[in-house]
C-alpha cells in the first residue's frame, strides 16, 4: 500500500541572530517518514525537539530548506498558496488551543462549516452542520452557541468537526488534548479514535504526552534537537524502547499498572540549544549510557527489524541505566 504522506529528508532552517551573527539553525534537522492511509502516526518529544515546527513543515506553513514532502503521490513542499489551499482540503490540520483557535463571534454551526464557504461548496449548512456536530458526539442545539459558551473539551470537539468537514484524507493535530482536563482528554482521544475507524482517515498527532501515544498510535517517532532517534510500531518501543532517550520519556511517564513497575530514568540537565548542538551523538550529554565514541562519532539511522534506531549501544529489553546514574 502506498504512503498518503511521504517526508523524505526534511530540513528547516531558521534565520537567528542580527547583520553580524547571522547564522541558521535547524529546527528540523533532516527527517524521513511516511503515513499510510488510515494510519495514525504520533510525534512525540520534550518541548523545543521541533514537533510543531515538523507539522507546520508539512502543511507548508513554514518554508523548508531541503528535503520533499509528497502527499497523495504529489510533491506539495513548493507548490503556491492557490494549489496549497486544493491540498489542504485533503489535509487538515487543527491547532493547539481548543477555544482561542475558534473565532469569538462566530457561531459553532458557522464555525463548523466555515470549511465549505471557504472552499466555495454550496451545502445544505444546516444538515451539513447537524451532520458534524453528530459525528463529534454535540446536540443539534450546540450550533446557536459561541466559543466562550463551550468547555474546553466541547470547544475541541468544534475543532474536530471543523477538521473533519471536508472529508480529508489526513488530519494533522498539534497538542489535541494539551490544556483538557485529564478525564476530558480520554474523551477526546476516545472520539479521534472512533473517527478514524469510521471515516478512515489518517492522523499524525502530535503529542508530548505518552499515554496519548500509547492510546491512539499504530506507529510513533521520537523526536529529539530536530531529529528522528526512534521510530516504529508503538506496542514495540513501548515494550522495548531501544534509544535511551525513548527509555527514559517513557520511565519518566510510567505506567498506571503496578506490574509493570520501573526504575525512573533520570534526564540530567536541560536540552541543549540549536545553537549548540552537542558533537557526536547529540543525546549524549544526557545520556546515563553514553560511553566516550558517543561524543565523537554521530550515530546513523539504522533498521532494526520494524524499526529505525540511531545510537551506538542500543538497549536490551529491560535495560536500566549503570548504578551510579540511576534515582529511587
Ligand atoms: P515543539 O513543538 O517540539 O515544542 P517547536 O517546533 O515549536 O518544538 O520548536 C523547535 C525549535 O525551533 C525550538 O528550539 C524553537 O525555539 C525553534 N523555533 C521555532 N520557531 C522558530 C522561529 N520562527 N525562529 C527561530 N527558531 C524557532
Ligand atoms: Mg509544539
Amino acid at each position: 500500500m502506498s504512503a498518503i504522506l511521504d517526508v523524505r529528508d526534511l530540513e528547516v532552517a531558521f534565520r537567528t541572530g542580527g547583520f553580524l551573527n547571522r547564522r541558521d539553525v535547524l529546527g528540523v534537522a533532516g527527517v524521513s517518514l511516511e503515513i499510510h492511509p488510515g494510519e495514525t502516526f504520533a510525534l512525540v518529544g520534550e518541548s523545543g525537539s521541533g514537533k510543531t515546527t515538523l507539522a507546520r513543515a508539512v502543511n507548508h506553513l513554514q518554508e523548508t530548506s531541503a528535503g520533499t514532502v509528497s502527499f497523495e503521490g504529489v510533491r506539495i513542499d513548493r507548490l503556491d498558496r492557490a494549489a496549497m489551499k486544493q491540498v489542504r482540503r485533503r489535509m487538515a490540520m487543527m491547532f493547539q488551543d481548543p477555544i482561542g483557535s475558534l473565532s469569538p463571534r462566530m457561531t459553532v454551526g458557522d464555525l463548523v462549516t466555515e470549511p465549505f464557504r471557504i472552499h466555495g461548496e454550496k451545502v445544505d449548512y444546516k444538515a451539513e452542520t447537524e451532520r458534524l456536530l453528530a459525528l463529534v458526539g454535540l446536540t443539534a442545539d450546540f450550533a446557536a452557541r459561541f466559543p466562550h459558551q463551550l468547555s474546553g473539551g466541547q470547544a475541541r470537539r468544534v475543532g474536530v468537526a471543523r477538521t473533519i468537514a471536508l472529508n480529508p484524507a489526513l488530519i494533522i493535530a498539534d497538542e489535541p488534548t494539551a490544556g483538557l482536563d485529564v478525564s476530558v482528554q480520554g474523551e477526546v482521544l476516545n472520539l479521534l479514535n472512533d473517527l478514524r475507524e469510521r471515516l478512515g482517515v489518517a492522523m499524525l498527532i502530535i503529542t508530548h504526552n505518552l499515554h496519548v501515544v500509547h492510546h491512539v498510535a499504530d506507529r510513533m517517532a521520537v523526536m529529539y534537537l530536530g531529529r528522528f532517534v526512534e521510530s516504529g510500531p508503538t506496542e514495540e518501543i513501548f515494550r522495548a524502547p531501544a534509544h535511551p532517550y525513548t527509555a527514559a520519556l517513557l520511565s519518566a511517564n510510567p505506567e498506571p499498572d503496578p506490574d509493570k513497575a520501573q526504575d525512573r530514568i533520570a534526564l540530567p540537565a536541560e536540552v541543549p540549544s540549536l545553537l549548540a548542538r552537542p558533537s557526536g551523538c547529540e543525546f549524549h550529554t544526557r545520556c546515563p549510557w553514553a560511553q566516550p565514541r558517543c561524543q565523537s562519532d554521530a550515530p546513523e539511522i539504522v533498521d532494526q527489524g520494524s524499526r529505525r534506531v540511531a545510537c551506538h549501544f542500543p538497549l536490551a529489553p529491560g535495560a536500566t541505566p549503570p548504578a551510579k546514574e540511576r534515582t529511587a
